[in-house]
């Protein structure tokens, strides 16, 4: 196999950006097989690494990371907002093989909406200020506060998202003098490598590499003595194998775990008003989405209606193979996520709950497709409710009291987003304030801005990113004090 690290710059001027030479860019002839998850072809093939491919990448990165660190603040913007322009000229192909790869359909809140908030995140991160804060300065004392480039950063992405999360990562380590070392999930590598390529068009080499593999390639990066932080997004499971595996050299992390987001509907809404945005906020992505709508609580006296009008909506989302123009939801990445999103609405279907759509995947059909689901009458317990699903199945729970809907909000022990929908504003921002979430949005979840913080409670993990939170995230404070 030839050397997984990709971090060839390529010619803008001479080499349009296509589909198919954006993809030979990526792809070994003799690696492992990436299959389209809407129909079980094979999309590409990719060479995976080993431990000796991360100790070079590391290696090249501690390399590169003093000059890259020695250049002004605006020529890493300015080559940040070259990135952004190469990334919006790529923008068709890099959808593509999105859509191809993880399933997601090229429209609606999916792979051409991921490949644009790419750009839009890069921009943001250029234009996020981190002034030099004076703390004391009172005639005796003179102390300012600065923020210092922490040294290489890995980069630990996961299959949902996979574009905009490595974005996410790499544009803030990068703007703040780190080199970084991207390690994508063995479902999604091409589009990661693929957006790699087209960003090493503009950066110096060797600030940006990613080496492709398995868990193993993200144990070896996560406890590897030549990375100062790690900047991690998946499972809280796989966030305690990282706390674990960084001990040893003290890194700095950022850990963005997921959860099991709750929505509160109090009784004073307009249950045909809210359903487009609780249907988006459940099934952004088809439900695989970190921050997610996973469980729904809504008062009795608008149950039925707020059920009626979700399956409406829910009716008129057509699901299938991302090329296709009309779709808006597509299939689980992979077939680990359709069994379990199976499993529990099994769970739910065999616990009595009424299924009101969905739960009936056609077995025969090639892909990991699975309808979308909307599941009423069930009890906080069920397995559905109580475990993060991170598919096209959303349990809606009925409540009376909403001292009972916060306390079935707050029992588990994640807390990544939440949401409240009311008409009372003000009421509603008094429920919020009552939840364990690191974000509550009102009448909306789950929406994202380059320049609002974003971070977990509880097992969620912890860290901010975006804006100038997540600027400080990847670098080290320093006082200068005289
Ligand atoms: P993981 O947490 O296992 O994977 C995320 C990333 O971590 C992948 O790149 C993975 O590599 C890597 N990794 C795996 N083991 C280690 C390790 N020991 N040290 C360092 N890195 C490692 O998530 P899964 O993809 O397996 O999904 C499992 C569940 O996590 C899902 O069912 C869902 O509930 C949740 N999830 C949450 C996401 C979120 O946005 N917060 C995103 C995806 C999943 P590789 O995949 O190549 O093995």
């Amino acid at each position: 196999m030839t050397t997984p690290t990709v971090a060839t710059p390529v010619d803008t001027a001479s080499d349009t950006p296509t589909y198919e030479r954006l993809l030979t860019a990526v792809t070994d002839p003799d690696g492992r097989e990436v299959l389209d998850p809407a129909t079980g072809e094979v999309v590409g093939r990719v060479a995976f690494g080993s431990a000796a491919d991360v100790d070079r990448a590391v290696a090249t990165a501690r390399a590169a990371q003093p000059a890259w660190a020695a250049r002004a603040d605006s020529e890493r913007i300015d080559l940040l907002l070259k990135a952004a322009d190469a990334i919006d000229a790529a923008a068709e192909p890099l959808a593509e093989l999105l859509s191809r790869e993880q399933g997601k359909p090229l429209n609606g809140p999916n792979a051409r909406f991921e490949v644009g908030a790419c750009s839009a995140w890069l921009r943001a991160t250029a234009a996020t200020e981190l002034p030099v804060e004076t703390v004391v300065d009172d005639g005796d004392t003179h102390a300012e506060l600065h923020y210092r480039p922490v040294g290489v950063v890995g980069a630990i992405g996961p299959w949902n998202w996979p574009m905009m999360i490595t974005i996410w990562q790499v544009a803030p380590a990068l703007r703040m003098g780190n080199t970084v070392v991207v390690k994508p999930s063995e479902h999604t590598p091409l589009s990661v490598l693929a957006l790699l390529h087209v960003l090493n068009g503009v950066l110096p080499a060797d600030v940006l590499t990613g080496v492709a593999g398995e868990g193993d390639v993200g144990a070896r990066l996560s406890s590897h003595a030549g990375v100062d932080k790690v900047m991690f997004t998946g499972s809280t499971a796989t966030g305690q194998a990282i706390i674990k595996s960084s001990a040893e050299t003290v890194k700095r992390l950022t850990l963005e775990l997921g959860g099991n987001d709750a929505g509160i509907v109090l009784p004073d809404v307009d249950p045909k008003a809210i359903a487009e945005g609780l249907f988006w906020g459940a099934f952004i992505n088809t439900g695989q989405t970190c921050a997610a709508l996973k469980r729904l609580y809504v008062h009795t006296d608008v149950y039925d209606e707020v059920c009626a009008a979700l399956v409406e909506v829910a009716k008129a989302m057509p699901m299938g193979r991302g090329l296709d123009e009309q779709n808006v939801l597509g299939p689980l990445q992979n077939r680990a996520q359709y069994e379990i999103v199976a499993r529990l609405v099994e769970a739910a279907r065999d616990s009595g709950a009424t299924i009101l759509t969905g739960g009936d995947p056609d077995t025969d059909a090639p892909g990991h497709f699975y309808p979308t689901t909307l599941v009423a009458d069930i009890d906080d317990q069920n397995p559905l409710v109580a475990e993060e699903q991170f598919g096209p199945a959303l349990p809606i729970v009925r409540y009376d009291d909403l001292e009972e809907a916060v306390a079935m909000a707050n029992r588990l022990d994640v807390g990544l987003g939440a949401s409240v929908w009311s008409s009372d504003r003000d009421a509603a921002r008094a429920v919020a304030a009552r939840l364990e979430a690191g974000t509550v949005w009102i009448n909306a979840h789950g929406g994202v801005h380059p320049m609002i913080p974003f971070g977990g409670h509880k097992r969620s993990g912890y860290g901010l990113e975006f804006g100038a939170e997540g600027l400080k995230a990847v670098a080290v404070p320093q006082v200068i004090n005289g």
